[in-house]
């Protein structure tokens, strides 16, 4: 443990779209951010190959140098990036303490909370393999379909989420096959009935993933087998969408937080950004299962950084509010 404890008016912990947007309009706020980048710099968009759906890049950007332009963003008006990853918090009190890397104490007038949260994947090791390549393997269909069209893929999963990916990727691909592990669906009634209903989507039931197949490179097909038989055969796909669930990271503050079952975090007061813990906000998808989108991260970081200003503003006179946003 350190001996000194650093104080900072501003935390941000996580370093997606909605860490690094809170921290741009923080630092223009004169709020001197601090923001903790995490196990995963970037967060999850690191993992995805172009972006084409974020408004201002008719060209597209890749994931990873979206990150890095934001992160500079951020710093060009001051936020301090830091490498580390927060490993306990307490919010007991009106000082919001936390420990970075199990040791440095810091203690923040104002956190706001960017985690995110991580896709489920299978686990197998060919399925990673095309994942970090980016030749194929995906856990967003809204992100990635597009670069499928009038191509056939495999999509893994039977909740609301796989049938809503599924039905997304019907209207862009020649061919769906959906392997649903049991012999029913998860989904809501209405969801199952909307992908049983389309007719280039084939769901296989009992049905699981044996092996990504692919060239090295890229993926060329899925070979699973039926859990009843264990009859194994190929499919031909030049993608494979994982829509497994996902899982926010918000352990860390279970003790202190509203969480929802799943562990998302729940927003005290519906249309800002504030958790039950005064001082203590949440941007992105640790309270959103929902959108899950880049933009709505962004949007949501920038909901966080006023709400903090302004608690800031309330509770240190001070703090002078930089924007004129609350006239
Ligand atoms: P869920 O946990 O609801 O479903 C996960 C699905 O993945 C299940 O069918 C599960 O199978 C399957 N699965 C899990 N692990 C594996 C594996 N290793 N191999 C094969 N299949 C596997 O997650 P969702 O993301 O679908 O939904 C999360 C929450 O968000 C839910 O409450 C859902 O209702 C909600 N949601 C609502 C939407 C809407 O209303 N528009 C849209 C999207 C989500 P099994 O059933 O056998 O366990």
């Amino acid at each position: 443990m350190s001996d000194t404890i650093e104080k900072v008016k501003c935390l941000i912990i996580g370093s997606g779209p909605a860490g690094y947007t809170a921290a741009i309009y923080a630092s223009r706020a004169n709020m001197a951010p601090v923001l903790y980048q995490g196990e995963q710099p970037g967060g999850q968009l690191t993992t995805t190959n172009d972006v084409e759906n974020f408004p201002g890049y008719p060209d597209g950007i890749t994931g990873p140098e979206m990150m890095t332009q934001l992160q500079k963003q951020a710093e060009r008006f001051g936020t301090d990036v830091r490498h580390g990853w927060i490993t306990k918090v307490d919010f007991s009190g009106d000082i919001h303490k936390v420990w970075v890397n199990g040791e440095t104490e810091i203690h923040a007038s104002t956190i706001i909370i960017s985690t995110g949260a991580s896709a489920k994947y299978l686990g197998l090791p060919s399925e990673q393999k095309y994942l970090k390549l980016g030749g194929g393997v995906s856990a967003c269909a809204v992100c990635d379909g597009f670069f499928y069209r009038n191509q056939e893929v495999v999509i893994v999963g039977a909740g609301d989420s796989a049938c809503e990916e599924a039905h997304y990727l019907s209207k862009l691909c020649k061919k769906v096959t959906m392997l649903v592990r049991r012999d029913e669906f998860r989904a809501s009634k209405i969801m199952a009935n909307r992908v049983k209903n389309t007719e280039n989507i084939e769901i296989l039931y009992n049905t699981e993933t044996d092996e990504v197949l692919g060239d090295g490179q890229v993926v060329t097909g899925v070979r699973v087998f039926n859990n009843l038989t264990d009859e194994k055969f190929e499919i031909p796909a030049t993608g494979f969408f994982v829509a497994i669930g996902h899982k926010p990271n918000t352990d860390i503050f279970k003790d202190y937080l509203d969480l929802d079952e799943t562990g998302y975090i729940i927003n005290a007061k519906p249309g800002t950004s504030k958790t039950n813990v005064d001082g203590v906000f949440v941007s992105g998808d640790a309270a959103d299962h929902v959108y899950r989108q880049a933009i709505t991260a962004a949007g949501t970081g920038c909901m966080a950084a006023l709400d903090a200003e302004r608690y800031l503003a309330a509770k240190d006179a001070d703090f002078e509010v930089a924007t004129s946003t609350y006239n």
